[in-house]
């Protein structure tokens, strides 16, 4: 089934508005994060219209709709992603998910899972202490690489990864070595969102547990573009982000098995997440509960529900091939530039739509600028994966990301927009 991007684009307003110059706007910039749909904007006015209460709190009739309209955002995120609602624990974000499991992983020895201590046999099994090791890759963004970090800090851990192909993929041919009884947890993106990589997640989960370490997947690329069933990733744990995926900002998923989930730790503690509170200690409540502190983000848990209806509605499958379709465009414009590097992949082989380049002879921020100058949208900088650079031998780079509103002719107004750079500053 084929896209009907005239269709999908007459969904997102801000798609109409102009651009710096009054151009039309060209949005490539999904990958920081995507535009919302109608529908999304309209289920969270509707929320705050006729239903806002604090959910989980209150014994009146706004708070009961205000919690059903939570958990029924819970449900429909499960079904999204092929999981059981009582494994999905609503985050910030994906950098807060991240954050939780590190955290709780690094706690687990010492704080058992419903607050008393000693830590049951589950959690010591999970828990990371010295000489422990956290294997992620060098294709990780800052989000999956430095909460890992600072837990090794923590935890007198090693940080260990995999290194990256000079095409930006993971090179996993020192998994034998890397992978060992000491590997406590392994860490991989599903996407890359700078080189477009889509490293082979299940495999690497297979080793992860063939060595009893826990595997996490950062789905913050993968889970908007692709259907995704939690199950056949292999992970462990599974984070994203709502807000790239059509959703609103500030609400972000952690998936987990049920009992990896049971045998954590709380990490953000406060109302909502206890059983029994004395002034001498507190006990905490089972998953999901347990790791959803203070009022929850109802609004912003509806507004994801209605972007996942949406993009079913679409179809991930169909959305998948708009993507391959316009990256395969994007790959065979920019490599036709002379002066034009592009940091991923060269084929849409296991690869999504983030297409990161760079331009002899003129900065990433300049190609930015000309680039804006004419409407179009991008990122630049190191994309929050600076070691990822580094490994590629580039200090920044600038970034094209597509979505399912974007156009063939929006792949060519980037190209010809790149080709107006290197004139305007003498290169190429
Ligand atoms: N992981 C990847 C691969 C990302 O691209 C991003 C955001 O760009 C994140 C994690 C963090 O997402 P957020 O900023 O929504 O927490």
């Amino acid at each position: 089934m084929s896209l009907d991007v005239a269709a999908v684009r007459a969904d997102f307003p801000v798609l109409a508005r102009r651009a710096r110059g009054g151009h039309p706007l060209v949005y490539l910039d999904s990958g920081a994060t995507a535009q919302k749909p109608l529908a999304v904007l309209d289920a969270e006015r509707d929320f705050y219209l006729r239903h806002n209460a604090a959910a989980h709190r209150g014994a009146h009739l706004l708070s009961e709709e205000a919690t059903d309209a939570y958990e029924g955002a819970r449900a429909r995120v499960a079904a999204f992603i092929g999981a059981d609602p009582g494994e999905i624990v609503f985050t910030r974000n994906a950098t807060e998910a991240a954050n939780l499991i590190a955290y709780s992983v690094g706690n687990a020895a010492t704080s058992g899972p419903s607050g008393g201590r000693p830590a049951g046999p589950a959690a010591e099994r999970l828990a990371v202490g010295p000489g422990d090791e956290i294997l992620v890759t060098e294709l990780e963004h800052h989000a999956n690489l430095v909460p890992w970090q600072q837990l090794c800090l923590r935890a007198g851990a090693r940080l260990r990864w995999f290194p990256v192909t000079a095409e930006g993929r993971v090179d996993l041919s020192g998994i034998g070595a890397l992978v060992t009884e000491r590997t406590k947890v392994v860490a991989v993106t599903g996407q890359s969102n700078v080189t477009g990589a889509m490293p082979p997640v299940a495999a690497i989960a297979a080793a992860a547990h063939a060595a009893g370490a826990l595997a996490v997947v950062d789905g913050a690329q993968l889970v908007p573009h692709h259907s995704v069933s939690v199950r056949e990733t292999g992970a462990d744990l599974l984070f994203f982000s709502s807000h790239k995926m059509l959703g609103p900002t500030g609400i972000g998923v952690l998936w987990g098995r049920r009992e990896v989930l049971e045998a954590l730790p709380p990490f953000i503690t406060g109302g909502s997440v206890i059983e029994v509170v004395r002034m001498e200690g507190s006990t905490f409540l089972p998953p999901p509960q347990r790791f959803e502190a203070g009022v929850p983000a109802a609004a912003q848990a509806v507004g994801l529900a209605a972007a996942c209806d949406y993009l079913d509605a679409v179809g991930l499958d169909a959305i998948a091939e708009h993507e391959r379709a316009l990256t395969e465009r994007a790959l065979e414009a920019l490599t036709a530039i002379p002066g034009v590097r592009v940091l991923g992949p060269l084929t849409t082989e296991r690869r999504g739509g983030a297409v990161s380049f760079t331009v002899d002879g003129v900065h990433p921020h300049d190609v930015g600028q000309v680039l804006d100058e004419l409407g179009i949208a991008v990122r630049t900088g190191h994309h929050c994966a600076w070691p990822l650079h580094r490994a590629l031998g580039v200090q920044a780079s600038t970034r094209a990301s597509f979505y399912l509103y974007n156009t063939a002719e929006e792949v060519d107004a980037l190209a010809d927009g790149i080709r107006t750079a290197q004139k305007f500053f003498g290169a190429g």
